[in-house]
Parts: C-alpha cells; sequence; structure tokens
C-alpha cells in the first residue's frame, strides 16, 4: 500500500481542515522498569524453579516462527500548523506500507 507523504485532513485542535505530515510508526521501545506485568515476566525468566506462566517462551514464539508476514499498521498525522500528532486508523494487515510524494 502506497501513502501520500502529506494529507488534508481534519485537526481537532486548530478545529479546521489543516495539511498535515503522514509517518509510519515502525516500531515501539519497550517500557524499562517499572511496569509491573513486564517487570514480573523479566524475573522469572532468570533463575531456576517453576515461574509457571513465565517458565517457558510463548508457544508463538518457539514453534511457529515468522508464519504471519502482515502486520496491522500505525500511521500518525502531524498538523503542519499546531504541530500535534493525531492517529490515522487504517483498516486491514498490508506487507507494505510506503510513502510517495506521487499520490495526492
Ligand atoms: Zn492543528
Amino acid at each position: 500500500m502506497k501513502l501520500p507523504k502529506t494529507v488534508n485532513k481534519y485537526c481537532p485542535y486548530c478545529r479546521k481542515v489543516t495539511e498535515h505530515k503522514v509517518f509510519i510508526i515502525k516500531s515501539v521501545k519497550a517500557r524499562t522498569g517499572l511496569v509491573w506485568g513486564s517487570r514480573r515476566a523479566r524475573e522469572g525468566k532468570k533463575g531456576r524453579g517453576n515461574k509457571g506462566k513465565y517458565s517457558k517462551r510463548p508457544l508463538s514464539q518457539r514453534k511457529r516462527g515468522n508464519i504471519k508476514s502482515s502486520k496491522g499498521v500505525d500511521i500518525r498525522l502531524e498538523c503542519n500548523i499546531c504541530k500535534k500528532q493525531t492517529i490515522w486508523k487504517i483498516e486491514g494487515r498490508y506487507k507494505k506500507v510506503e510513502l510517495s510524494t506521487a499520490i495526492k
């Protein structure tokens, strides 16, 4: 799927239609430290003993490998006037998402 680099969309902060820059979010950094669930999972993996749910890696990671080759995309828009970001919802999963200047 190809997307334009700029689009005209409604900005809820400016309350009018303005030009927006398009971003594709490729990876989000994992939270470090203080999130309870992730901390417990990390601590569960080190050391010996049966840690129940956290003893082994999940089945989907161990056996199946990369079966799914398409992903849901996370696309954000940045308003050119107020520089605030909003999420642009796009339905479906896509193998590849590109930004191009050709489409408007
Ligand atoms: Zn705006």
